[in-house]
């Protein structure tokens, strides 16, 4: 008899019994992080993080909840939560300059190899009629190169149902670049690892700018996470990045007020992009949130 065994069990058992109710009493909050084009400095979208607003505990962050989600397969029920409140507020989010927000959706390794799941979402956006090309998946490398060829079949079906695709956490897994050329993917998500480092570590900054010449050659965007002073927004522009997504910008709000943020960037940003200042000003507003 294991009494240590016995125990992590049994808080096994009782953290999945609360996620589920998380779900079903409607703890879980999405937020959204802007991403911003380096060139004009238009917002593009944002990034759905989820968060669990918990009774006792507060807001609890997702690094405290996912991962055990992610082993025990509830993250899937966790990836329909998200984009079914992805879908509905899609719908609410401001069109500014003409062109729709692109929500962007993370999904785990169970949901990759999960072979119904591009169906699955297909129909949920038919519920909530909003088109695929409203959102984008992002996939860690490590979640593809589990199961390559699995995931490579699913990634074929959820592109050819209008989604776009991204690779999240670039630089942290271990897929070759042979096997990347072949992937149906769109957009390259340089992790913020390598990004909050490239100020002070050249290394950092090497890979940082051999990522964004590599997947240019790849045809590819290159969204840089991690941006949080306005020397990281610098460089990064320098280097010809695409996108960019962090605390410099804003932090991930709740939806109200990601909405209030976007507007208040859209109006600075079509009166003239300000570049740096305009960066700077808002940063000390974002960090309070
Ligand atoms: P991720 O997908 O790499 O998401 C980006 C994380 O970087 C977010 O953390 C975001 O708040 C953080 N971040 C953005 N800009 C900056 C910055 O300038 N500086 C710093 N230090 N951090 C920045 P968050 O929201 O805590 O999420 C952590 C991870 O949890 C995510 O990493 C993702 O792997 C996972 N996660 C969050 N929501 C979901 C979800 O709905 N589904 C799944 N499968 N995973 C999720
Ligand atoms: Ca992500
Ligand atoms: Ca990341």
């Amino acid at each position: 008899y294991d009494s240590a065994a016995d125990s992590t069990s049994a808080q096994t058992l009782s953290l999945l019994s609360e996620l589920r109710r998380a779900v079903e009493q409607g703890e879980l909050r999405l937020f959204l992080q802007p991403k911003v084009a380096f060139d004009d400095g238009r917002l593009l979208g944002a990034e759905a993080l989820l968060r669990w607003q918990h009774p006792q505990r507060g807001m609890v962050p997702p690094l405290d909840f996912i991962p055990f989600a992610e082993q025990t397969g509830f993250v899937r029920r966790l990836t329909l939560w998200v984009f079914e409140e992805a879908a509905r507020t899609w719908r609410t989010l401001p069109v500014l300059g003409g062109t729709a927000l692109r929500l962007s959706v993370n999904l785990s390794t169970h949901d990759l190899l999960d072979t119904e799941l591009p169906e699955r979402l297909v129909a949920l956006l038919q519920r909530h009629g909003v088109p695929a090309h409203a959102f984008c998946l992002e996939i860690t490398e490590s979640a593809i190169m589990d199961d390559p060829q699995r995931a490579h079949a699913t990634l074929e079906r959820l592109r050819t149902a209008g989604f776009k695709l991204s690779i999240d956490d670039f630089g942290t897994g271990y897929s070759s670049l042979a096997y990347l050329k072949r992937l149906p993917v769109d957009e390259l998500k340089i992790d913020k690892s390598f990004v909050i480092g490239m100020e002070r570590d050249a290394d950092d900054a090497k890979i940082v700018r051999s990522t964004i010449d590599l997947a240019h050659n790849l045809g590819l965007t290159v969204v840089a996470e991690g941006v949080e002073n306005a020397a990281i927004w610098n460089l990064l522009h320098r280097l010809d990045c695409n996108e960019g997504q962090g605390y410099h910008m804003s932090r991930p709000l709740p939806v109200p007020q990601f909405i209030d943020w976007a507007l208040r960037w859209n109006d600075r940003t079509a009166t003239g992009w300000g570049g740096l200042e305009l960066l700077t000003s808002d940063r000390t507003a974002s960090a309070e949130l």
